[in-house]
């Protein structure tokens, strides 16, 4: 059995690489993963802006508490009240004032960093200002300074250091502190730029490795194509072997494999029937051949002239018997044939049909017995149960050597009705029982070489049992004998006509 190791590697064109499942496959996952990454991207993008952002905040809110540790507001006049001698104290009021202003309510303003007053930052308005003095919480405000640089505002209230006794109504000012965003757009941005950077990388990298995987896992796949391109009527031993993984992949090939095995054996079936076909119609042939020319070379009277006719009549005969029955079995499989359904007594068809071989059984040396019980009704085709009868009585008394018998009986119960024909014959060895059904299938050795026959008889009776709901039972030793047991059910309506199928078997 020739094993194929190894796929041929085959160049295909780009049309077709595209259309494939290897690109289709990697294409779909690469771009499945390619918006995961994007989205992942992304997600990642805006939790570390969420974090940096809280991060600032939290921040502001340390300076505005520190802040107002510092400053005090008396009467419109703020001041710093620290130590300028401690530098972690000058440290922390400079950082304050790096981003600040302070406002009173009419919108004049008291106090301000440098960026309020280059211009760098627009300081609020009068109205945000009230808006921010009306207000209970702290405002945060995002606002791009002049500089390119973002800020974060923080604003607020203070309200002003009021003496004891002093009876002047009582003042709220506007503070705002601020930090540039700076370092955090720039880790927000590194981060972004190198994400996003990696992912075309990435991208390739998966592409590769999918499509690799692809091909790895489709392999046997392209393996399966390759060799059913190789396979022909006469190459159809090859096989592919599986992986082993027992996937779906090897379930394939092993299906493929047995497809092979059943083409092969139908193949074997077809050429074993042509041989047995040409051999068969050369003998009439031959024979016809030898009359006509007897009649045209060597006859001289007219008894002559008739026995070598007579026989050319009887070889005619024989091919015509032999052209029906091919064509009878394939009109029958091809569902051309539709079934007379009566209602039969199959006792006196059976003992009928007996009587007839009678004869041929005495000219075998064959003993022939029929034990047939009376009235045994079934729904049944009368010529198809007299082709089935025949065919089974004939091969038994066929395949029985001289001395031998043949013992047909049929008997019935309230469901079914079997008819059994025993022969004490040659029978069948083991390994040919299940095969005798298959059309064309002969027996190799004695049976061929010394019985006329087509091997078609058989197919034709499973046809037949199968088309009338029954089964047909085969037990044979070889030596021994062979008996064929048929049981037909005997009620029940008109069964639809049905293509031969693989009958029961059972063996010795
Ligand atoms: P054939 O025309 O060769 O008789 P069949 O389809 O009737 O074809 O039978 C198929 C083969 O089964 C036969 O060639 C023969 O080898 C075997 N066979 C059938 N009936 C018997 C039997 N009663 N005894 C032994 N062999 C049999």
């Amino acid at each position: 059995m020739a094993v194929i190791t190894r796929a041929r590697r085959e160049s295909r064109p780009p049309g077709r690489i595209v259309r494939g499942l290897r690109f289709r496959l990697s294409f779909s996952y690469l771009l499945f993963f390619t918006f995961l990454l994007v989205v992942l991207g992304v997600l990642f993008r805006q939790v570390l802006h969420n974090t940096l952002y809280e991060q600032s905040v939290n921040l502001l809110e340390e300076e505005w508490g520190e802040m107002k540790g510092y400053l005090r507001i008396e009467n419109a006049n703020p001041e710093w009240v620290f130590d300028r001698f401690d530098p972690e104290e000058s440290f922390i009021v400079n950082r304050i004032r790096r981003v600040y202003i302070l406002m009173d309510r009419s919108g004049a303003i008291l106090q301000r960093s440098a960026n309020y007053s280059d211009g760098t930052l627009a300081p609020p308005t009068v109205r945000q200002v009230h808006a921010v003095l009306s207000s209970n919480g702290p405002v945060i405000t995002i606002e791009n300074g002049a500089d390119g640089v973002t800020y974060m505002i923080r604003a607020g209230v203070i309200p002003e250091v009021r003496r004891a006794g002093s009876t002047r109504p009582h003042k709220d000012y506007y503070v705002s502190v601020g930090r540039p965003m700076e370092d955090s757009e720039r880790t927000l941005n590194g981060f972004t730029w190198r994400y996003f950077a990696l992912v075309p990388f990435i991208v390739a990298v998966t592409g590769a490795v999918g499509w690799l995987l692809a091909g790895r896992a489709l392999a046997p796949v392209t393996s399966v194509s390759h060799v059913a391109r190789r396979i022909t009527g006469s190459n159809l031993s090859v096989q592919i072997p599986t992986r082993g993984s027992g996937d779906e992949l090897d379930d394939l090939i092993e299906a493929f494999n047995r497809m092979t095995e059943r083409l092969k054996h139908s193949f074997e079936q077809m050429r074993q029937f042509s041989t047995d076909v040409s051999h068969e119609l050369r003998t009439p042939l031959t024979g016809i051949r030898g009359q006509l020319e007897v009649a045209l070379f060597t006859a001289e009277t007219p008894e002559q002239y008739r026995e070598a006719m007579m026989n050319a009549l009887q070889d005619v005969e024989k091919l015509s018997n032999m052209v029906r029955a091919l064509l009878l079995l394939s009109q029958a499989e091809s569902g051309q044939l539709a079934l007379q359904m009566t209602t039969l007594d199959l006792s006196t068809v059976v003992s009928e049909l007996v009587d007839q071989y009678q004869i041929a059984a005495e000219e075998e040396g064959v003993t022939l017995t029929c034990n047939a019980a009376p009235e045994c009704l079934v729904q049944a085709d009368r010529t198809q149960m007299e082709r089935m009868v025949t065919n089974l009585v004939s091969n038994a008394i066929k395949y029985t050597n001289a001395g031998g018998r043949v013992d047909v009986a049929l008997e019935y119960d309230e469901t079914s009705a079997r008819f059994r024909v025993q022969d004490t014959g040659i029978g069948i060895p083991a390994e040919d029982l299940p095969l005798i059904f298959d059309r064309f299938y002969r027996v190799k050795g004695r049976s061929t070489a010394t019985k006329e026959g087509l091997g078609l008889g058989l197919s034709f009776v499973a046809w037949i049992v199968n088309a009338h709901n029954g089964k047909i039972e085969v037990d044979s030793n070889p030596g021994t004998g062979t008996t064929f047991t048929v049981t037909l059910p005997r009620e029940g309506g008109v069964p639809e006509p049905a293509p031969a199928a693989a009958p029961q078997q059972q063996t010795a």
